[in-house]
C-alpha cells in the first residue's frame, strides 16, 4: 500500500489509503459503524451524525463518513456514550417521522427501522390507517410520503449523482425544511424520468415503489438480466406468492450497479397480465382438416402433442411439396442465445434452408455489414464502462441514448457533468442529450454520410488525423482522401442544414479530445444508405486512431436485450453461428457433420436465405408457404404495414410462439405459448458482447413452456414427420438443459468456445470472443490489429433518401421509440405504470408546421404518406425542426407509424429506411376524436 497511513480503530491497528474516510477504513475491516445519510455510491455529506466516533485527544465526537483517516489517529466506534448519542439522534429524527401504517406489517424493515431496533427504540410504526393511503405525488410508479422523510438527502444525491438529473432539492429553513421536486408541483413537471433511483436509495420509506407498497417479505429473490434493452442491466426479482412483487437494484450488477431505468424497474407486471397465452391454440379449420377459409376463423385450445404434431406434419408436407425454400423462420431478439441457436438449427438442419432471420435485419444489419467490411467484426468494439469512464469526448450520432439505452445514457450524462467530457450530438431532433452537448449538429435526415465526410474533410485539412495509426494499421487511405475533397463544410452545410462553422468546430473538438468514442444506433442504420453511414463512422475512427483503446472505438448500441446474441448464434440469413459464412465450404462441412441426418443431409446452397422482409414478400406471393415465428411481431414493427398485413394474411401456415396475442397473432394458424424472461433460464448477450445468465423466478404460466423446450419438441416431431434419423449426438435434439445447448454452441462457435453456464455461474465476466475455457474474454476489440488484419477505409458518397418531400407530401417523417415503451409495445402497453405515464401515441410536430395546419397541442392529427395514415395526438415540440415530424410504433392500429414508413432497402444489408419518408399532416376530422 503506497503512502498508506496507520491508525487504530477499536484497538485494531489498520492501514488506510490516502483519502479514505474513517468510515471506509472501519468498514473495510468489518467494523460496523451505523449510518443513515451515507451510502457508498453517494458523496458523503455528514448530515445525520449517526456515524459519530470518538477520536482520542478531541472532546466532541466526529462524523466518520466525512473525516479522512490520518496517521496516528486513535478511534473508538462503540462506547456507551456514542451509543447514547446515536440513540438520541434517532429519537430526534423520529420526532418528525410518522408512519401511517399503510405498508405491509410483514415486510422487510427499512434501514431506519433496523437502526431503531438495533438501538433499542421501538419500531416506529402506527396502527393501519382507516383512511385509504394517499401518495403525495401523482406519479404512477413512485410513492411519496413526506411524513417519513428524515432529510438525509439521499434522494437528492441519488438523482444528481447517479442519474445526472436534478429533480429533488431542499426548500425552507429550520423546522420547515423539506424535500421538494424542483420548483414544480409534480415529479413529472420537474423532469423526473421515473427511474426510481431515489426510492432505491431512500432509507426511511418516504420514497417507495408504488406498485410494491403493500408487499410482504419476499418468498425468494432471484438475480437475473433485464428483458428490455441491450444495455443488459442486472437486477433482483422479488417473488411473493408466485408473483413478482418488486424489481430491486442489485449493487453487484456489473453493468449498471444500482441504476435501472423506468422500464427495467417498473415494467415487470406484464408477466402477470391476463392476456398471457397459457395454452396452445389452433384454428378450427386446421383441426377439422378443412381448407383454409378466407377468414382464418376460431381458435380452439388443444394439448401440446396435438399442436406440435400438427405443426410438424404441415411443415413436412410443405417441404415435400414445394421444397425447403417454401418455409422460413423468424427467431427472436428477446429470447435467449440458446433459443436463437435452436431456431436457426431447426431452419438449417430440418427445414433445409438459410431462411432464418430476425429483427436485427431491421435495426443493425447495416452496422454488422459495414463494420465487417471495414474492421472484420460487426460488433461494438468497447464496453459501456470504459467508454463512459475514459472517453475525453463522445460523438453520439443517431442514438437517442437516454431514452433507448437509458442506463448507458445516464453514464454519458454523468461523464459530461462530473468530469467534463465533451459531447457532440448529431441528430435531426433536439433529443434529451443535446441539453448536455457542447455542440448539437442538427442534420437533415438522410445526410449523415455528407456530414461525416465534411468532419473528416476538416480533420484532414487541418492535419488533425493520426498519421502513424493510419500508416501502421489501415489501408485504402488515398482513396478516402480523394473523396473527402468533395465534401467541404460550406457545400455540406447547404445539403445537411448544419452550419459550416459548426461542422468545423465539431471536427476540431472530436479530433483534439482523445480518445473519442463514436456511439450510434438506428438513426444511422435505418436508411437506404445504412451501410455507407456505418462505413463513414468506421473511417472517422480510423482517421483519428481511436480504435483498440479504452474510451474510443465504434459503439453501435444494439436495441433489444438479446439482439447481439441472436446474431452471434446465427439467426441470420448469411452466417452460421459465430458469423461463419454460409458461403464457406469449411463452415458448411462443420455444421453438416454436426447436424447430420441419415439421408446424408443437411445440404445448403452457398447463397444467403431470404431476409425478414423478403420472407414476408414471398409469403404474399405464395412462394413461402410456412413461417415459424418466435417472439417477433412483424405485423406491428415492419415497414409499410398495409403491405405486410396482406402478405401475412396470404401465408398458408403461420406458427407463432409468443407470450401475448400480438398483432401478428391475427394472422397466425397456430399459437404456441412461450415464457417471459422471468420464467426461463439461459443467457443474453448485451450490446457490448457481454454474455450474462438469466434465471427463472417463476414457473411457466399455465401450460406455457420455455421456448427452448417447445422448439426442441417441434424439431423432434418434424424430424420424424420428414422420416429422418439423427446421426450423432449434436443432431438429435435431446437437450435436458440450456447449459447443454450452450455447450453445443461453444463446440461449433469459435467466438463462444470458452463460454459455459458454469463459468458464468462462478461470476466470470465474459465478453466474446472467449477463445477457450481459460480465456478471460475480450472487452476491447482490435487492440493490436483489426479482426480482418488491416482496417480498410471505404469510399462513401452521399446518396439522397429513397423518398424526399414534394408538393403533395412536404414533410419528412422520422420514427423511433420513447422512454416509456419498448419496440412494438406488446410488453410495455401491458405494464400498468408505464402505460399510465404514456398511454397513447403522440406525434411530435414543430410549432411552425402545427400553426400552418391549425393544430394545437393535444389535437388529433392525421399523418399521411404514400402508403397509409396515422391518426394520433399532436405533441407540439421544439425537439423537431420545421419540416420534420416524429412518430413512434408502440401503439397498434391507426396510431402505428409503420403504416407510413417506407420499405425501400439498403442494397447490402437489406434494412428498410424507417428514418425517412415523405408525409403531410392535417387535423383529423370530427368523428376520429
Ligand atoms: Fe433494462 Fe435497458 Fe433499462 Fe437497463 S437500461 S433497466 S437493460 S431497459
Amino acid at each position: 500500500m503506497s503512502n498508506a497511513v496507520r491508525l487504530s480503530i477499536d484497538g485494531l491497528s489498520v492501514q488506510a489509503e490516502p483519502g479514505q474516510t474513517v468510515l471506509e477504513v472501519a468498514r473495510a475491516h468489518d467494523i460496523d459503524v451505523p449510518t443513515l445519510c451515507h451510502h457508498p455510491d453517494l458523496l458523503p455529506v455528514g448530515i445525520c451524525r449517526l456515524c459519530i466516533v470518538e477520536l482520542e485527544g478531541q472532546t466532541a465526537p466526529i462524523a466518520a463518513c466525512v473525516t479522512q483517516a490520518r496517521e496516528g489517529m486513535v478511534i473508538r466506534t462503540h462506547t456507551a456514550s456514542l451509543r447514547r448519542q446515536r440513540r438520541r439522534v434517532l429519537e430526534l429524527l423520529l420526532l418528525s417521522y410518522h408512519d401511517k401504517g399503510y405498508t405491509h406489517t410483514d415486510r422487510e424493515p427499512t434501514e431506519l427501522e433496523q437502526l431503531c431496533r438495533a438501538h433499542g427504540l421501538p419500531p416506529p410504526r402506527s396502527e393501519p390507517s382507516q383512511q385509504p393511503p394517499q401518495s403525495q405525488d401523482s406519479s404512477p410508479v413512485l410513492w411519496v410520503d413526506w411524513d417519513k422523510c428524515i432529510l438525509c438527502d439521499r434522494c437528492i444525491r441519488a438523482c444528481a449523482e447517479q442519474q445526472g438529473r436534478f429533480v429533488w432539492s431542499r426548500a425552507g429553513r429550520g423546522v420547515d425544511t423539506r424535500i421538494i421536486a424542483g420548483r414544480s408541483t409534480s415529479l413529472r413537471d420537474a423532469g423526473c424520468e421515473s427511474c426510481g433511483a431515489c426510492a432505491a436509495y431512500c432509507p426511511s420509506g418516504a420514497l417507495d415503489d408504488r406498485m410494491a407498497l403493500a408487499r410482504p417479505k419476499a418468498d425468494r429473490t432471484v438475480s437475473t438480466t433485464c428483458g428490455y434493452c441491450g444495455v443488459g442491466c442486472r437486477f433482483d426479482l422479488e417473488v411473493v406468492d408466485e408473483r413478482i412483487s418488486r424489481v430491486a437494484s442489485n449493487p453487484d450488477a456489473p453493468v449498471n450497479s444500482m441504476r435501472l431505468c423506468v422500464k427495467g424497474r417498473y415494467g415487470y407486471d406484464f408477466v402477470h397480465h391476463p392476456d398471457r397465452l397459457s395454452k396452445p391454440q389452433v384454428r378450427s379449420y386446421l383441426l377439422e382438416g378443412r381448407p383454409r377459409p378466407a377468414q382464418r376463423g376460431d381458435w380452439v385450445e388443444v394439448d401440446w402433442p396435438t399442436a406440435l404434431e400438427l405443426c410438424a406434419q404441415r411443415l413436412a408436407s410443405i417441404i415435400r411439396e414445394s421444397g425447403p425454400a417454401a418455409t422460413g423462420v423468424l427467431a427472436s431478439a428477446k429470447c435467449s442465445n440458446e433459443e436463437g441457436y435452436l431456431m436457426q438449427k431447426l431452419a438449417r438442419q430440418l427445414l433445409g434452408s438459410h431462411n432464418v432471420d430476425h429483427c436485427a435485419r431491421l435495426c443493425h444489419s447495416s452496422t454488422v455489414a459495414g463494420l465487417v467490411m471495414a474492421y472484420g467484426s460487426g460488433a461494438m468494439s468497447n464496453t459501456m464502462r470504459d467508454v463512459a469512464d475514459e472517453a475525453a469526448a463522445f460523438f453520439v450520432i443517431g442514438s437517442n441514448t437516454t431514452e433507448q439505452h437509458p442506463v448507458f445514457g445516464t453514464m454519458l450524462r454523468r461523464a459530461v457533468i462530473e468530469r467534463g467530457a465533451k459531447l457532440v450530438v448529431a441528430d435531426p431532433r433536439a433529443i434529451d442529450l443535446t441539453q448536455h452537448a457542447t455542440l448539437h449538429l442538427r442534420q437533415r435526415p438522410g445526410t449523415d454520410v455528407a456530414l461525416i465526410n465534411a468532419l473528416m474533410h476538416v480533420i484532414l485539412r487541418e492535419g488533425l488525423h493520426d498519421e502513424a495509426f493510419i500508416a501502421a494499421r489501415c489501408e485504402g487511405f488515398d482513396e478516402l482522401v480523394e473523396v473527402l475533397d468533395r465534401y467541404p463544410p460550406d457545400k455540406v452545410a447547404e445539403l445537411s442544414g448544419v452550419a459550416a462553422s459548426d461542422i468545423e468546430q465539431a471536427a476540431r473538438l472530436l479530433a483534439r479530445h482523445s480518445p473519442m468514442a463514436v456511439i450510434w444506433s438506428m438513426g444511422i442504420t435505418q436508411h437506404t444508405t445504412g451501410v455507407l453511414n456505418v462505413l463513414s463512422l468506421a473511417n472517422l475512427q480510423m482517421l483519428l486512431g481511436n480504435i483498440g483503446v479504452a474510451g474510443g472505438g465504434v459503439n453501435p448500441l444494439r436495441g433489444q436485450n438479446n439482439v447481439q446474441g441472436a446474431c452471434d448464434v446465427g439467426a441470420l440469413v448469411n452466417v452460421f453461428p459465430g458469423y461463419q459464412s454460409v458461403a464457406s465450404t469449411v463452415a458448411q462441412r462443420r455444421f453438416a457433420e454436426a447436424w447430420a441426418l441419415d439421408d446424408g443431409g443437411p445440404r445448403w446452397t452457398a447463397e444467403p436465405g431470404a431476409t425478414v422482409t423478403e420472407m414476408i414478400d414471398r409469403a404474399g406471393s405464395g412462394q413461402l408457404r410456412g413461417l415459424y415465428i418466435l417472439g417477433e411481431d412483424p405485423a406491428m414493427t415492419d415497414p409499410d404495414l398495409g403491405h405486410v398485413h396482406k402478405c401475412l394474411d396470404a401465408c398458408e401456415l403461420l406458427i407463432l410462439q409468443e407470450i401475448f396475442p400480438s398483432e401478428t397473432a391475427r394472422f397466425a394458424d397456430v399459437l404456441l405459448p412461450g415464457c417471459s424472461f422471468a420464467e426461463k433460464d439461459g443467457t443474453f448477450t448485451n450490446t457490448e458482447r457481454r454474455i450474462q445468465l438469466i434465471a427463472p423466478a417463476l414457473a411457466p404460466l399455465g401450460d406455457a413452456r420455455p421456448d427452448w423446450v417447445i422448439t426442441s419438441e417441434l424439431a423432434r416431431r418434424l424430424m420424424r414427420a420428414l422420416g429422418r434419423e439423427p446421426v450423432g449426438p449434436l443432431a438429435a435434439w435431446s437437450y435436458s438443459s440450456t447449459a447443454e445447448i450452450m455447450d453445443e454452441i461453444a463446440t461449433l462457435t469459435p467466438i463462444y468456445r470458452g463460454v459455459s453456464h458454469a463459468r458464468l455461474q462462478r461470476g466470470e465476466q465474459l465478453h466474446w470472443p472467449v477463445l477457450d475455457a481459460q480465456h478471460p474474454g475480450t472487452p476491447i476489440l482490435h487492440v493490436d490489429s483489426f479482426s480482418r488484419g488491416r482496417g480498410k477505409f471505404h469510399v462513401a458518397e452521399h446518396i439522397a433518401p429513397a423518398e424526399i418531400p414534394d408538393a403533395d407530401y412536404p414533410l419528412i417523417l422520422t420514427t423511433g421509440r420513447v422512454l416509456y415503451h419498448w419496440h412494438g409495445g406488446e410488453l410495455t402497453r401491458r405494464a400498468k405504470g408505464l402505460s399510465e405515464i404514456y398511454p397513447e401515441a403522440l406525434v411530435e410536430v414543430s410549432l411552425q408546421d402545427a400553426a400552418r395546419c391549425g393544430l394545437a397541442d393535444g389535437d388529433r392529427l392525421r399523418v399521411i404518406s404514400r402508403r397509409g395514415q396515422v391518426v394520433a395526438r399532436t405533441l407540439l415540440s421544439d425537439r423537431v425542426a420545421p419540416g420534420l415530424v416524429f412518430a413512434s410504433f408502440h401503439f397498434p392500429g391507426e396510431q402505428n407509424a409503420n403504416n407510413l414508413t417506407n420499405s425501400a432497402l439498403d442494397p447490402v444489408a437489406k434494412i428498410p429506411e424507417y428514418k425517412v419518408c415523405a408525409v403531410r399532416i392535417e387535423r383529423a376530422e370530427v368523428g376520429t376524436d
